[in-house]
């Protein structure tokens, strides 16, 4: 028997978890995302009492996947300072001798719902997550899109809604990005109460519901993905996603001629299939594929 790690790094908290080779759950542990000189010993120290023949990364980022650059697998330009230019995957893969896997977080959950989950038989999926930021992977023909570095659909400008009261949004790089329009921390800065004290007929959802459709729209018209799967801690308001769609719809314009429009986007825009293990079991496809399986 084979045992996989795997690593869902967050900004908030890592998640450590060892699977058999068929993706069963054995073990499992998180802890704070405090500073690398804390944390990565700690990785480490879990990882050696739980050994693993490979290791997946899904990482926040944003992070270098470029394989051939001196800075691969090092996290990047994140607004979490103490991250900034943290060698994650070196660091790992040296102390463990073992290989190790990278992709973004939502790569990670992209092709795991593309091979597992709710996109499960197709070639293409956008997986979105809605939570304390806005990431976007996307999954072409069965690969995760890196291109230049990797998306960041997050921060793509949208129209703000003439009736929010905070259109420049919080991102503290761009002036109305998704991300600082529609992430949780967003809601709550805007309306003054956690997002999930927010009454479904409040305005909030309203407007919320309209930045994703925006981004759905996008979407769309630039990728053509089979599925847009929305996650995260803001879509658990799971009447989000019927306004979603039918915002969606009406954005379009009549302008795509397919049966999924006409379909009112039931099947095109839907929840994670693998519910919040998304993320867990595409850092274990990553760690599979890190040993050529
Ligand atoms: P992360 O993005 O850190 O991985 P989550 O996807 O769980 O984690 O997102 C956490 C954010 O989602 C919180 O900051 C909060 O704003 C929002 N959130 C969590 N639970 C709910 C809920 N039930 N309804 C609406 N928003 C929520
Ligand atoms: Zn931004």
């Amino acid at each position: 028997m084979i045992y996989l790690g795997a690593l869902e790094a967050g900004g908030t908290k890592m998640v450590l978890s060892r699977l058999d080779e068929n993706g069963g759950m054995l073990e499992r542990t998180s802890m704070p995302t405090e500073t690398p000189e804390i944390t990565l010993p700690a990785m480490i120290e879990w990882f050696l009492a739980h050994p693993v023949t490979a290791l997946g990364i899904g990482s926040f980022g944003p992070v270098d996947l470029r394989r051939d650059s001196p800075t691969y697998g090092y996290i990047t330009r994140t607004p979490k300072l103490a991250w900034r230019d943290a060698p994650l995957l070196p660091v790992l893969r040296d102390a463990l001798a073992i290989p190790v896997g990278l992709d973004t977080d939502v790569n990670a959950a992209a092709m795991a719902e593309a091979e597992l989950g709710a996109a499960k038989g197709l070639d293409s999926c956008l997986y979105v997550t809605i939570g304390t930021g806005v990431g976007g992977g996307l999954v072409i023909d069965g690969k995760p899109v890196h291109g230049l570095t990797h998306p960041e659909l997050g921060h793509q400008l949208l129209r703000p809604d003439p009736r929010d009261p905070m259109p420049q949004g919080s991102c503290p790089y761009h002036e109305g990005c998704l991300e600082g329009l529609a992430a949780g921390p967003s809601l709550q800065k805007r309306w003054g109460r956690p997002a999930w004290e927010l009454p479904p007929d409040h305005v909030a959802w309203d407007i919320e519901a309209g930045y994703l459709a925006q981004m759905c729209h996008n979407a769309i018209m630039s990728f053509s993905p089979e599925k847009i799967i929305l996650g995260g801690g803001v879509m658990q308001q799971d009447f989000l996603i019927p306004m979603v769609r039918e915002k969606t719809v009406a954005l379009l314009g009549g302008y795509l001629a397919h049966p999924a429009v006409e379909d009112g986007l039931k099947d095109l825009i839907v929840a994670p299939g693998l519910g919040i293990h998304s993320g867990v079991m595409g850092a274990w496809l990553l760690a599979k594929r890190a040993i050529g399986q």
